[in-house]
């Protein structure tokens, strides 16, 4: 690579220009080349796509940015809109820091994005890789962006594992300098996405093999080597989901930790032992009759596993007014209501099966 860079980027670009697939958050081909995409957007797309999927994201990028055109409107959101919204995309810390952004961005700066990389990792969920990617797609930057794609195929590139991850920033830091950074860095990630992929690397439709150690050395499958996998812990939750006539009993979830803010059926850890009526009495707040055992879910994150035991009832009564935090509603209301996923397919299992206890 050494002395071809240039060629190296006129290459991958060339390819880019013929090859780089059409998504809502790309500027179209016919646009002219000076035109430049909304870091609102950039914005909003980089922060749902990580740790998920291009195919995922593409419906929800279209349904946010149709309710919330402007970082202003975004500002201006009640948070349960927003995680409303998100609902299903998951890592909903995600949704609350572009929220926080979106208002920093107008309380601050006057709604106008900043423009270095350097100023954009001040903003809530915007950290290096993110800031590179606004920072030169949305403001021609010479910044880098190395996310898990580009990694992958810096470290085959070069033939050979890095230590840190600080390599490949400074080796994208000098291929993204010239003309299109922003170009550039959409076509690194786009070659790890779609050529240069984790298993079995298309490197026969590779525009830059010429420039590869790890296919000179018959080592494109091998690169990186793939890491350990670690156990991740296992979380158990009991789930009570009360009836009484038409409403279920919810309650939301603190302010922080995962899924902070969000709503659920009265969930309780698991202790081990078979639910009795009095702790169950004590958690609801309510006698409650019939509970009946209906279903286990599983649910896997990057980093926890969790089973939920889900539990359906009646309740003798319900209180007249709502308790803090807790609210009696029917399947229909709650639409209104961001839930997790796993809380989510529990309320559809409810609806599926048109319970009634009362
Ligand atoms: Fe990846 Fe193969 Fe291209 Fe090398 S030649 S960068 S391994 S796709």
């Amino acid at each position: 690579m050494r002395g071809q860079e240039g060629k190296f980027r006129s290459r991958l670009l060339n390819w880019y220009e013929r090859n780089r697939r059409d998504l809502p958050w790309r500027l179209p081909m016919s646009a002219p080349r000076d035109a430049r995409l909304d870091p609102y957007h950039v914005l909003v797309s980089e922060l749902m796509l990580q740790q998920t999927q291009v195919s995922t994201v593409v419906p929800y990028f279209h349904r946010f940015i149709a309710r919330f055109p402007t970082v202003q409107a975004l500002a201006g959101a009640d948070e349960q809109e927003v995680l409303r919204l998100w609902q299903g995309l998951g890592y909903y810390s995600r949704a609350r820091n572009l929220h926080a952004a979106a208002k920093k961005v107008v309380n601050e700066f006057h709604g106008r994005f900043p423009r270095a990389a350097q100023e954009l990792r001040g903003l809530p969920g915007v950290g290096r890789y993110t800031a590179g990617a606004i920072a030169s797609i949305a403001f021609d930057e010479p910044a880098p962006a190395v996310d898990g794609n580009v990694a992958r195929v810096l470290c085959r590139l070069h033939g050979h594992e890095s230590e840190t991850q600080d390599e490949w920033w400074t080796c994208a830091g000098k291929l993204v300098i010239g003309p299109r950074p922003g170009d550039f860095n959409s076509a690194m990630m786009e070659l790890g996405a779609t050529v240069c992929t984790p298993k079995a690397p298309k490197c026969l439709l590779c525009p830059v093999a010429e420039h590869c150690e790890a296919l000179a050395g018959g080592m494109q499958e091998k690169l990186p080597r793939a890491k350990e996998r670690k156990i991740t812990p296992l979380e158990r939750r009991d789930v009570i989901c009360v009836q009484h006539n038409d409403r279920w009993l919810i309650e939301q979830r603190p302010a922080k930790g995962r899924w902070a803010s969000m709503w659920q059926f009265v969930t309780l850890p698991r202790n081990g032992k078979p639910l009795d009526g009095a702790h169950v009495r004590e958690a609801v707040g309510h006698q409650v009759g019939s509970l009946q055992k209906r279903a286990t879910l599983k649910h896997t994150l990057t980093h926890r596993r969790y089973e939920f035991h889900v539990f359906i009832g009646a309740a003798s009564r319900r209180s007249r007014k709502d308790d803090a935090g807790r609210v009696w509603v029917t399947l229909e209301q709650l639409q209104q209501f961001p839930m997790s996923r796993p809380q989510s397919r529990i309320a559809q299992l409810l609806a599926s099966e048109k319970t009634d206890f009362s």
